[in-house]
This record gives structure tokens, C-alpha cells and sequence, in this order.
């Protein structure tokens, strides 16, 4: 039942990117085993303390000098000439692995951004300060009648008569990590009477402004790590926009590339969640003094799911190797989204069935049963942010079997 899964599963000599890949991951390893920050519970982190936050901004701040983030950006921007995309999904692996911090998706999606649309300006006043860790950003998209149908979104970005000052007005809801980001992405409103995916425009705002009130939502975690955001009379300028008036659509859209790197690291943490499992059935006992991975019937159900693990394996390593070679299939996202988040529920209710079964566990899994019940309640999360799974089968169904829309 302990399957050491991890060997076989990560990129290496004999799979994209050769005898270099071993090598780069193993300096990626050292790195992260030296100066990693600790992770110690799943989920996004919000900082708990000033001293935490420090801790944050300088491991990014770390990554990015030692080229383990944004590698892959222009040179002139800090990137590096002989990056290789392999080296991405090296270094989120490598993350998930070695329990360090992981990079904030919401800061990789607006670097994406600016790279490909901030004029010169905002580029050199945007980027090195991501790469400094001073700017965390947040994403002000979805809205309380905007979620899943984004283009639905109702905040207004009103341009004055010569069009160089927007007032905005509205709220945005589900807004990770907005109650200590410095920069905020916002989607707006600025043409009401065109479709409605073409009047909407993409602004960079810094949360600090007048207007911007940020209320954070406690989840059933226990945790709050998203928030409310409520814009009421913010007033913008033209150095705000980014990439045209009314084409902000396009800048949202685009920045979704820039969470690739991110699917291969799943098939790992889902390795690492079986294990986990393994771990509580041996240290779980049931009433008759056995510990729960000595019954039957738990081995089966662990039988079960370490072939779903399987199944995500298969199905992220073909999806990377199509990244790789820039081949993918508009269903490769939605098909390892789902997977993979269907299958870290599956897991937690099955850890939470072993610990309601339990009359005890050991001491040595104590810790492992903690985590198990906080993943249990935030893997929900991951089935609904990035686009819920409801929205990921009608994807499937449209792009992979050609059915028809509903
Ligand atoms: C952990 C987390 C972090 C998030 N972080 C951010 C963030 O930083 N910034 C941000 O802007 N947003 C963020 N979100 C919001 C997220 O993008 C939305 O929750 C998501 O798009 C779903 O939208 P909704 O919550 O409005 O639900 P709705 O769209 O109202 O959906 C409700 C239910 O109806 C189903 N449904 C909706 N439409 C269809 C359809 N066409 N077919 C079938 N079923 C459908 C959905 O699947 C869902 O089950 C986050 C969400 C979570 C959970």
C-alpha cells in the first residue's frame, strides 16, 4: 500500500527536456530544501503576522533573483536568455514537494499581464517590484452576479467627457488575498451599450486609493483568505488601463496561459495526499485496537483511489508533454482541472471516513489527521476557483466530444 509513486512520476532524463532537467531540478531541490519557506497548511496563505509577511515577500523576492521565477519573462525584464518552459513545472513541483511556499498565482496571472500588455511605463513601474516581492496583487474580477459568467460583470468604470479619468463604482466578491495586496487587477465596466464582452476594460489599481474598502469573508476553514471588495466613487486615470479601453476581455483570457506551469505540480501533490492517506490509515485505530490499514475494506477503498491518483498522472503527464511542444488540445486544462480537484475530494472524504471510523490515532499521526480535516473543507475550494467543475464538464462535453450547447 505505500507506494513510493514519486519516482516514476516527475519530468526526467527520459522525458521532455533530458539529462538537463536532472540536473536543473536537482539545484531547484537544494535551493528550496535551504531557503524554502514552510508551508504548513494547504490552500492560499494569508500572513498571520508582519513578521510572516516579511517572510513572504522575501522568499518570492528569493525565487525571482535566483531565476527560479520568472525565468520564462523578457530579458530586459529580468527573465533569462536559455529558459527552457520545462524548468517551470520543474520548480512547482520542486515547491509542492519540499512543503514550501508556493508562488501567489494571482501575482504570476498579472505579471503575465503587464508583460503582454502594459505599455512601457507601467512595465518598468510594475515588474521589478513584483521581482522585489514589494507588490502583491490580488484579482478583482468575479462579482456577486458574476462568476462563472464573467462577461455578466457589472462595475462601472465611467470615463469623463475626454475619457481620461474613469470613477468606479461597484464590488467585487472572492478576492484572494485583496486584504494585503499592494496592486489589484480589476475588470470594469466601460461601455455598456457594446456586447458584453467587448465593453469591458482591464485596470491596474493600487488598493490604497480612496474608494477601495476591502472587507475579508471567513470560509469554513476557519481561515479567511479571500474578501469583499467594495469601489465606491475610485477614480482612475489613463496610466491605469491596461492594454486598450474596451479590451480588457482579451487581457483576462491571455493570462490564463500563465497558470500552466501549476497542472503538473497536481499530479504531485496528489501523490503526496495518497501517501498522506496511507499515513493516517497506519496510525488510525478502529475500535478493536487495529490500525485501520490492517481492515479489508480500507485497503480496497485505498486500492480505489490510488488508481484515480493514477488516472491524474496519466492525464497531467500527457497534458505537460503537449505544453512542452506547445500542442495542447483547448480541453487539456478543463479535463486536468477537473481530475484533479474531483480527486483531492475523493481523497479527503475518504481520510475523513478513516477518522470517523476511528477510536484513536497514534501520536506520530496526529498532525497528518489535522491536515487531513483542513483539506477536507478547502479542497471544495479548488472544485469551484479557476472555473467550477460544472463548468469544466460543459467545457469537456463542447471542445472534446463536440456536443452541442445546452
Ligand atoms: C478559493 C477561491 C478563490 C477565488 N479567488 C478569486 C479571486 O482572487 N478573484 C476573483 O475574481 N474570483 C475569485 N474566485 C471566484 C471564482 O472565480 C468563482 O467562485 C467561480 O468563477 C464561480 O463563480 P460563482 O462563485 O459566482 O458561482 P456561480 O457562477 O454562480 O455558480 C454557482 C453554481 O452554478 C453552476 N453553474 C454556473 N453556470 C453554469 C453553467 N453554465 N452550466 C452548469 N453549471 C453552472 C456552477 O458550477 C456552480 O456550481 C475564487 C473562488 C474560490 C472558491
Amino acid at each position: 500500500m505505500a507506494a513510493d509513486l514519486t519516482a516514476d512520476t516527475e519530468l526526467t532524463a527520459g522525458g521532455p527536456g533530458g539529462a538537463d532537467v536532472d540536473a536543473y531540478r536537482q539545484r531547484v531541490r537544494a535551493f528550496i530544501a535551504e531557503r524554502g519557506l514552510p508551508m504548513d497548511r494547504e490552500g492560499v496563505r494569508v500572513p498571520e503576522s508582519a513578521a510572516q509577511e516579511r517572510q513572504i515577500r522575501d522568499w518570492l523576492r528569493a525565487l525571482y533573483e535566483a531565476g527560479y521565477l520568472g525565468a520564462g519573462w523578457p530579458v530586459e525584464w529580468g527573465g533569462q536568455a536559455g529558459h527552457l518552459p520545462v524548468h517551470d513545472l520543474v520548480v512547482m513541483e520542486e515547491l509542492i514537494r519540499g512543503d514550501a511556499y508556493r508562488p501567489l498565482d494571482q501575482v504570476m496571472l498579472a505579471a503575465h499581464a503587464v508583460i503582454a500588455f502594459g505599455s512601457d511605463e507601467q512595465k518598468r513601474e510594475l515588474l521589478p517590484r513584483i521581482r522585489a516581492g514589494e507588490h502583491i496583487w490580488c484579482q478583482l474580477f468575479s462579482e456577486p452576479g458574476a462568476g462563472s459568467d464573467l462577461a455578466a460583470l457589472r462595475t462601472r468604470a465611467e470615463p469623463d467627457a475626454a475619457g481620461e479619468t474613469f470613477t468606479v463604482t461597484g464590488q467585487k466578491i472572492w478576492s484572494t488575498d485583496a486584504q494585503w495586496s499592494d496592486m489589484g487587477l480589476l475588470l470594469a465596466r466601460t461601455d455598456p451599450t457594446a456586447e458584453r464582452h467587448a465593453g469591458i476594460t482591464a485596470f491596474v489599481v493600487p488598493m490604497g486609493l480612496p474608494g477601495v474598502d476591502v472587507r475579508p469573508i471567513r470560509e469554513m476553514t476557519g481561515h479567511a483568505e479571500f474578501c469583499e471588495v467594495f469601489l465606491d466613487g475610485l477614480q482612475l486615470g489613463r496610466q491605469h488601463v491596461l492594454g486598450e479601453v474596451n479590451g480588457g476581455w482579451k487581457v483576462v483570457t491571455s493570462g490564463l496561459a500563465s497558470e500552466r506551469a501549476f497542472v503538473g505540480a497536481n499530479a504531485i501533490q496528489l501523490e503526496r495526499l495518497f501517501q498522506d492517506l496511507v499515513a493516517l490509515a497506519r496510525t488510525a485505530r478502529l475500535p478493536d485496537g487495529t490500525p485501520a490499514l490492517a481492515h479489508e475494506d480500507i485497503q480496497a477503498k485505498l486500492a480505489a483511489a490510488l488508481t484515480r491518483v493514477e488516472e491524474v498522472r496519466l492525464i497531467v503527464r500527457d497534458t505537460v508533454e503537449r505544453i512542452l511542444v506547445e500542442a495542447e488540445h483547448p480541453s487539456d486544462g478543463p479535463v486536468a482541472k477537473l481530475a484533479y480537484t474531483e480527486t483531492n475530494v475523493a481523497l479527503s472524504e475518504l481520510a475523513l471516513e478513516i477518522i470517523a471510523s476511528a477510536v484513536s490515532i497514534d501520536d506520530d499521526g496526529a498532525q497528518v489527521a489535522d491536515r487531513w480535516q483542513h483539506n477536507f473543507l478547502w479542497g471544495r475550494a479548488l472544485t469551484i476557483s479557476g472555473g467550477a467543475s460544472e463548468i469544466m464538464r460543459g467545457l469537456i462535453g463542447r471542445q472534446l466530444l463536440g456536443l452541442p450547447r445546452a
